[in-house]
């Protein structure tokens, strides 16, 4: 069946998995591996966009089943068969409540150990499939790194040390908090950290070296 949000199939890569059938995500993904995907501002789970167009769903309906998911509401989810999170075929998806969820990785956990329910240390994902949690070069850190908060976009940036250098200037030339702060453009406290070095400092001058 047709869908309108098919093309969320020409980022996958066919083939892969555990079984060869899966369709991985190309794109990004979230930290836990689910593929990540935007439509007009809001973000998705890959899968759920996947399951909708292998459902023949509109954009419309997706939001409309969307909204069952997330906001702490466990009563619905869409799941992978092959445990894959990263996977599109939609043949790998299923629908179901929060419940069937656990009976089903319950089961998985039994039928593995014999009688183990909880999948904790050694049968964790992270063991017994490592290669499904991207770390190092897959980590979405250096695949993406402009979606870290480094340099000035980073809530710990202090400002430049030319910044730094003028409130301590105006600051031995006797100015007020407040005038520094606007004049820098930055918030009173924060002039006050500077002053204090609890944010940083100047750097210092590099040394003469004799020619
Ligand atoms: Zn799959």
């Amino acid at each position: 069946m047709a869908s309108e949000l098919d093309w969320i199939f020409g980022w996958v890569e066919k083939g892969g998995g555990p079984n060869g059938e899966c369709w991985a995500w190309q794109r990004s993904r979230f930290p836990k591996g689910y593929g990540q995907q935007r439509i007009s501002g809001r973000t998705y789970r890959a899968h759920h966009i996947a399951f909708a167009a292998g459902c023949g769903l509109t954009k419309t309906q997706l939001d409309l089943l969307k909204l069952q998911f997330g906001n702490g509401n466990d009563d619905l989810q869409i799941g992978h068969h092959c445990d894959n999170l990263c996977c599109c075929n939609p043949e790998h998806l299923i629908l179901w409540t929060g419940r069937e969820n656990i009976a089903d990785r319950e089961t998985k956990g039994r039928t593995a150990s014999g009688e183990q329910v909880s999948l904790r240390g050694n049968r964790n994902g992270s063991r017994t499939k490592p290669e499904r949690i991207p770390r190092g070069d897959q980590h979405y850190s250096r695949t993406q790194p402009e979606r870290l908060a480094r340099g000035e976009r980073h809530g710990m940036y202090k400002g430049p040390d030319q910044m730094t250098s003028r409130v301590f200037e105006l600051r031995a030339a006797g100015w007020l908090l407040r005038e520094i702060a606007a004049d820098v453009g930055l918030s009173r406290p924060m002039v006050g950290y500077i002053l204090n070095g609890k944010a940083r400092r100047p750097a210092p001058q590099p040394l003469e070296t004799p020619s």
